[in-house]
């Protein structure tokens, strides 16, 4: 049973929406990427861990402060006997461990050993876990979930799951799981655990950006071309054909501008500017009210979520 799962940060949308409406400079990119390539790797381990058939409690995307200072799990997994802690990394390449324990890709360049990153991560969990009463044992993994994964001269004593062994971990994990059963004390610790989670990060990085540097209209899901025409019903991409319905279209183009405009209010006018192509105000107000409730009156009237 999952009973967290896993959503972009905010950092990961603002950069996402950016990228789309406006050119990020190359050190904004280069991080977008990494980020987005981070999220697909978790997402692909999220969805092997979901269809696992034993009896468990899964949680994603954790986010904890203990003494001042903050740690994230990727993937927690409470077992009737076990605590399973996973780092997934979707490294891409070939990379190389020296024998002072420093890891490289094989461009040389140095990377954050994930090792010590999994101990730092497994040393705050025992300790969050001993203050809400918990003192069972953890075992801890880093998950390399790219198929196009290498480590040269990796020891073999080290935490990992290599691409290939992904499917017999998770076979073995998954005979382990349906030997056990989930009790109430277990139920009590996941629960424990959500009460501790923070939502957001305390330390997102924003870039800096303005309404008026970005590209206003609504945009193809499919392939992100701004080339886009309605008719009564629908949003239709002249470049590659896809159609949206357009109360979706414009509901997901007002959840980019809240994202990215939280101070903003949502008026019709604002809401259409951002639109562009669609010329009814009486659209965008029945799309709006979908999930919105009005504030004010007449002119001054503005959205709220319902
Ligand atoms: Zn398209």
């Amino acid at each position: 049973m999952i009973i967290k799962n896993r959503c972009e940060t905010l950092e990961l949308l603002v950069l996402r929406y950016l990228n789309t409406r406006t050119n990020l400079p190359e050190s904004e990119l280069s991080h977008y990427r990494l980020l987005e390539k981070g999220f697909e790797g978790e997402t692909n381990f999220d969805q092997l861990v979901e269809n696992l058939q034993g009896d468990f409690i899964g949680m994603f995307d954790l986010l904890f402060e203990i003494n001042n200072t903050i740690f994230q799990i990727d993937s927690l997994i409470i077992s009737g006997e076990n605590i399973y802690l996973f780092d997934v990394k979707n490294f891409d390449g070939d990379y190389y461990v020296c024998s002072d324990n420093k890891w490289y890709s094989i461009t040389e360049i140095e990377i954050k050993n994930p090792i010590h990153q999994l101990n730092r991560c497994e040393t705050l969990l025992k300790r969050l876990l001993q203050n809400i009463g918990c003192n069972q044992l953890i075992s801890s993994n880093v998950i390399f979930i790219n198929p196009n994964f290498y480590l040269y001269q990796a020891p073999i004593n080290l935490p990992i799951i290599f691409p290939t062994q992904i499917k017999r971990f998770l076979q073995k994990l998954d005979l382990t799981l349906q030997k056990s059963k989930i009790k109430d004390k277990q139920v009590k610790l996941a629960e424990k655990l959500l009460a501790h989670n923070l939502d957001t990060s305390p330390y997102i990085r924003k870039p800096e950006y303005t309404y008026d540097q970005l590209k206003k209209g609504i945009y193809c899901k499919e392939c992100h071309s701004f080339e886009v025409y309605t008719n009564s019903k629908m949003v239709v991409c002249k470049i590659c054909g896809f159609r949206e319905k357009i109360e979706n279209s414009v509901l997901r183009n007002i959840e980019e501008y809240k994202v990215l405009f939280p101070d903003k209010k949502i008026t019709t006018s604002s809401i259409q500017e951002w639109c562009k192509i669609i010329d009814s105000v009486t659209t965008v107000r029945r799309i709006i009210s979908i999930n919105h409730k009005p504030v004010g009156k007449f002119r001054n009237t503005y959205y709220i979520d319902k």
